[in-house]
């Protein structure tokens, strides 16, 4: 018996040691594309005569690809705050709907580039809650909605909905018609590092952290998030949490 639950434990840590080595490799591939492309852009702008208009475009390129760096960075800080669980949360009466559109004009250029059509509903939903995490969240979900996009699709979209239950509880439900998620890998995509073996997650950069800090978010806020999700067709999540500090 002992053998055995030894042989399951080196079984588990060399799982775990695969997961590392791939999320190094991963976080490297991250951190170099938008590098390389910080690198080449600014070396030209140095070395080529350029006119104003060419320079503001490329400098443009520049800025965008040192806010990913950005953001990398600073899933990593969240993802380390998420182990030690020292993430502290700042809360404060909002309306979601004000926050939801600033997360809207966060991934605006990825749904024009990747021709996703955002669609939403939301209206004066006020809540205690942390706008920046709450944003966080939504810009998460979105983000992925977008990047799973199915490209055989004529029509593309994710809709935002936002509402108050009855129990006044918050319900934020974020529908794609994309690529969907396999059902035996529904309940792997909130652990830290996973992401679904695909073509396209081989193509789409990402560190598998997202949907990890997302839950660690929603569950600071005492709330839950689930997922439904047919492949070819589409998925949802859906996230609820107290929309006020005495409805806990
Ligand atoms: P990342 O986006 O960095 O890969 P996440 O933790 O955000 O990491 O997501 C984990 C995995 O879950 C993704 O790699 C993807 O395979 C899957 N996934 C998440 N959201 C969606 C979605 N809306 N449609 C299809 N697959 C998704």
């Amino acid at each position: 018996l002992r053998n055995i639950t030894s042989e399951k434990e080196v079984q588990k840590l060399r799982e775990l040691d695969k997961i590392k080595t791939n999320f190094i490799a991963n976080i490297s591939h991250e951190l170099r594309t938008p590098l390389a492309a910080i690198k080449a852009y600014t070396e030209t702008i140095l070395n080529t005569e350029m006119n104003q208009e060419e320079i503001i475009e490329f400098l443009s390129i520049v800025y965008e690809q040192s806010i990913k760096l950005e953001q990398l960075l600073n899933d990593l800080l969240d993802f380390s705050q998420l182990e030690s669980h020292t993430m502290k949360l700042v809360k404060e009466n909002v309306n979601l709907c004000e926050i939801l559109d600033r997360a809207i004009e966060t991934v605006r250029n990825l749904a024009v580039q990747r021709n996703v059509e955002v669609r939403t509903s939301c209206k004066n939903v006020m809540a205690f809650c942390d706008p920046r995490r709450i944003e966080q969240v939504l810009v998460n979900l979105l983000s992925n909605a977008i990047k799973f996009s199915d490209e055989k699709k004529e029509t593309k979209y994710v809709t935002v909905q936002i509402d108050k239950t009855p129990t006044n509880q918050v319900e934020i439900v974020v529908e794609d018609n994309g690529i969907g998620i396999p059902e035996d890998k529904l309940d792997k995509i909130f652990e830290k590092f996973y992401r679904v073996d695909n073509e396209l997650t081989y193509s789409i950069p990402g560190t598998g952290l997202g949907l990890a800090i997302v839950k660690e978010i929603v569950e600071l806020h005492n709330g839950e998030i689930s997922v439904s999700s047919r492949e070819g067709v589409g998925t949802t999540f859906t996230v609820r949490f107290p929309a006020s500090e005495n409805s806990n």
